[in-house]
């Protein structure tokens, strides 16, 4: 006997809205479906080891596609509904259920709901005209249920001859979204979205050898200490899609004070120029909720790949709450502090295998320093820079004694270290340094500047970094050296150039002058043309080195020739500094055609 029923909820109005704001990705009512049939199945798990059936079956869902029909079904052996369950589950809790998922969407402003959780069965009219049931309850003697519905007010339901338990739903999908009947389009969807479900699913089976889809116990799941290091690297690779193998991992596996599962893995960098954008993706019991949620995981941590199962982040819930929600930042905590541990053990236990993974995680650890002091102050002792002789020293290591107040007070500086930003460009700094037995940090990825500034910031008393070219001229003069007739021979030299001059007697006598720039300057002018506020030239000292016979030379020469090797002398520089300009580099031509000129004439 059929009978008809009206919804009591008004539910007229809420599929254009749901559509409306899930539009691109309606897809999620696979999950939705699928998430059921597994539920249906563990509470008749539940039943069964508390004793009340005798099922030993194998717990299966099933998925079909069928274009000439135009439905999708899913069907499980789980639990099953009465005639009742069904009044009672989908006609009122379904739909009630998406009526209150509305509503909390509204309030939300369309802020999202993570992974639009809390839609449930109804969000199948998303893609379908009409829905129907099949189910029948685990339970004796009851009878087989068919329920069908348009998602509108009024639905039919009545007795089946379902003969097995469990739950059928068949989706007549709608004109407008025949992609959901293609068997590729569903097994994108499963992978994405159910691919570590409890239990078996099967797309489209044929018989004896189909294959399920899903993992059913992936490998988080398992304790650390059962896993192999060939199953970390499958593992990573199957879900990422990444061949070039992880450097390392780390494996979440926490039950109180929360429940949390996971593994993290540091992937190796691909590009240094730019952060290379990662995938933590964020399961709750096996289903799949979204990817990179900026409010659970740090966003630092976005740049490893990883899965992160966690049923206690609530998930009906606008992703402005889950932001001061006080268990999920206590999970945000957790995690990174577990990464940080990380990398204090590998670094204590394994320097080498640290050093040589740094190039891939400098960046990484430098960007989660400047977005989280906690994690600064847990991994600072490891964070190394290579020197001009390729060792590795931490940074702490670094900074000088603390200055006091009145040493302050009195004119004292902080420790200056100096660093290199380009090995190459800075080829000839970096000769002059290690002739005179100095040394610099290389400082050469792109995030550097950056995190050099925010260990002066976090060390105002104990450090100043100076780029290799600037000052230069303090770490490498001699003593006093200052000469003030072979300044006036430059200055009159150089008329219409806009440089200073200055000299200096320099401990390598061999360069007859170097550029500096001061290190505020350039500073300055980098973060203008950051900002692009306009390039503001910046004010270049030339350090003209009186310990360099040619420079010394030049007293005795003619106004003429004083000129011509002033100018060599001062592009030479220049070259050394940034290169010519194009104007820079004819007059340096002509320069150089003359000298050769006159030197092969002799
Ligand atoms: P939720 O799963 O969040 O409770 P849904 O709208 O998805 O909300 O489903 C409503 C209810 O319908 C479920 O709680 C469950 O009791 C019942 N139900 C849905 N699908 C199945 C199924 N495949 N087998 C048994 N019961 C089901």
């Amino acid at each position: 006997m059929e009978k008809q029923g009206n919804i009591k909820i008004s539910s007229e109005n809420m599929m254009p809205i749901i559509k409306k704001w899930l539009y691109s990705e309606k897809d999620i009512f696979l999950r939705e479906i699928v998430a059921n049939a597994s539920d249906a199945i563990t509470k008749l798990k539940k039943l069964n080891t508390l004793g009340e059936t005798a099922n030993e079956e194998i717990y299966r869902i099933t998925v079909t596609t069928d274009e000439k029909a135009k439905t999708l079904t899913v069907e499980d052996n789980g639990i099953g509904m009465s005639e009742e369950e069904v009044e009672t589950y989908i006609t009122q809790i379904a739909f009630s259920g998406a009526a209150d998922f509305v509503t909390k969407y509204e309030k939300a402003g369309g802020d999202g709901i993570i992974g639009h959780f809390g839609l449930g069965f109804y969000s199948a009219y998303m893609v379908s005209d009409n829905i129907e049931i099949f189910t029948k309850s685990y339970q004796d003697g009851v009878k087989g249920v068919h329920w069908t519905s348009d998602g509108n007010n009024t639905y039919t339901i009545g007795d089946c001859d379902k003969e097995t338990r469990g739950t059928k739903i068949v989706m007549h999908i709608s004109a407008d979204e025949k992609e959901f009947l293609k068997e590729t389009t569903i097994r994108q969807l499963l992978n994405k979205y159910c691919s570590f479900m409890p239990y078996e699913i099967f797309l489209n089976p044929k018989g004896k050898d189909d294959q399920p889809v899903n993992t059913t116990c992936p490998l988080y799941k398992k304790q650390p200490k059962n896993c192999t290091e060939e199953e970390y690297k499958t593992f990573y690779r199957e879900t990422f899609h990444d061949y070039n193998e992880p450097l390392f991992w780390i494996h979440l596996n926490m039950e109180y004070p929360f429940n949390l599962k996971g593994i993290l893995y540091f992937p190796q960098a691909k590009k240094q120029v730019e952060l290379e954008r990662g995938q933590v993706k964020l399961y709750c019991n096996q289903v799949y909720i979204a990817d990179n949620i900026k409010e659970v995981i740090p966003e630092f941590l976005m740049l490893l790949n990883g899965v992160i199962d966690c049923p206690e982040i609530p998930l009906n819930v606008s992703r402005s709450f889950l932001q001061n929600d006080r268990q999920v930042q206590k999970i945000a905590k957790h995690i990174t502090k577990k990464v940080a541990d990380k990398l204090l053990e590998l670094y204590k236990n394994d320097k080498e295998k640290y050093e040589n993974c740094w190039k891939d995680l400098a960046t990484f650890v430098k960007f989660g320093c400047i977005k989280d002091d906690e994690f600064y102050q847990k991994v600072k002792d490891v964070i190394v820079f290579k020197n001009l002789c390729g060792q590795f020293l931490p940074i702490t290591q670094c900074l000088g004694e603390e200055i006091s107040e009145e040493d302050a007070k009195a004119g004292k500086e902080p420790k200056s270290v100096y660093y290199v930003s380009d090995e190459n460009k800075q080829a000839q700094y970096i000769k002059m340094f290690k002739e005179a037995g100095l040394d610099a940090l290389v400082c050469d990825t792109y995030i550097d500047p950056h995190f050099i500034s925010y260990i002066e910031y976090k060390n105002p008393k104990r450090v100043r970094f100076l780029r290799i070219d600037a000052d230069v001229a303090g770490a490498l003069k001699e003593e006093s050296g200052e000469d003030k007739e072979t300044e006036e021979i430059f200055k009159s030299a150089l008329e219409g150039i806009h440089v200073s001059i200055k000299s200096e007697k320099l401990k390598n006598s061999a360069v007859p002058a170097i550029v500096n720039v001061s290190e505020f300057m350039r500073r300055m002018s980098e973060m203008n043309q950051f900002y692009q506020i306009g390039n503001a030239p910046t004010d270049m000292t030339l350090i003209v080195n009186t310990a360099n016979p040619a420079v010394v030379a030049l007293k005795a020469a003619s106004e003429e020739e004083r000129i011509t090797a002033a100018r060599h002398i001062y592009y030479l520089a220049l070259m050394d500094y940034r290169g010519l300009t194009p104007e820079e580099s004819d007059a340096f031509h002509e320069i150089t055609a003359k000298l050769l000129e006159k030197y092969l004439q002799k």
